[in-house]
């Protein structure tokens, strides 16, 4: 059973290369205990977007579905010291459980990492104009995360948002593409879709990477903006 295999691997890779933290540890358990649902990163993709957000030096990371904060302790870590992490949630019991997770962790919250309570799309105007206004720095990384009916409009986003050979990770964006009934039929409102908009703008340079893993068959599209 090739999943068993991922599975399998995935422990390992982790076992070996993910040092015990309490903070991770403890904001997976209670965000649990607290009713969230399971679907955060596994530790294996937090520490992979983390890694991704140190080598692009970046200092202003923006998330978008922030759930119990468990990738966002992942980006605070990474950002220690140099840098602040935004993060937006639709539920205020998620925002809740995540500040309670966050500040377990250590983390200075709003100072290092800010979670701002709204719909993504009445939020991301916002942050738009503070940075227009000069109010905030541009994005250096940007974690989409939420709903993935607005994949491509947070795409969009995130393009405005970010700084100057910024980075753009959409999470689950394989299987978002894959689970559409119109995929592979030729269907005109791939127009609509995360990857076909990718592909027709300009201002970026991106990829899809498949992935399997713990979270079994998925894959991700990261995007440098010009
Ligand atoms: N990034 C988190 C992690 O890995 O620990 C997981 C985020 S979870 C997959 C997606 C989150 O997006 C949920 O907590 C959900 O409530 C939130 N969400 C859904 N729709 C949203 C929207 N329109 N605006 C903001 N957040 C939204």
């Amino acid at each position: 059973d090739p999943t068993t295999q991922h599975e399998t691997v995935d422990s390992y890779v982790a076992s070996h290369l993910i040092r015990k933290n309490e903070g991770l540890d403890h904001a997976y358990q209670n965000s649990t205990n607290q009713g969230l649902p399971m679907i955060a990163v596994s530790p294996i993709q937090g520490k992979f977007t983390s890694l991704l957000a140190t080598l692009s030096s970046a200092r202003n990371v923006l998330e978008i579905g922030t759930l119990g904060g468990y990738s966002t302790i992942w980006f605070a870590e990474a950002l220690k010291g140099r840098g602040k992490v935004t993060s937006i949630e639709i539920d205020s019991h998620r925002r809740d459980v995540a500040i309670e997770n966050l500040r377990f962790a250590g983390v200075q919250v709003p100072d290092e990492v800010d979670v701002r309570l709204g719909a993504a799309l009445d939020v991301l105007p916002t942050l738009k104009s503070e940075i227009e206004q000069g109010q905030r720095e541009p994005f250096d990384f940007i974690f989409v995360d939420a709903d993935w009916d607005n994949q491509a409009n947070y795409f969009d986003y995130a393009v405005e948002l970010s700084a100057k050979r910024g980075v753009i990770y959409v999470d689950n964006a394989v299987r978002n593409l894959v689970e559409r009934e119109s995929f592979g039929k030729g269907d005109p409102k791939d127009a609509t879709d995360l990857v076909a908009r990718a592909g027709k703008d300009d201002r970026v340079d991106a990829i899809v990477m498949q992935t399997v893993g713990a979270k079994e068959y998925d894959g991700f599209l990261l995007a440098i903006v010009k």
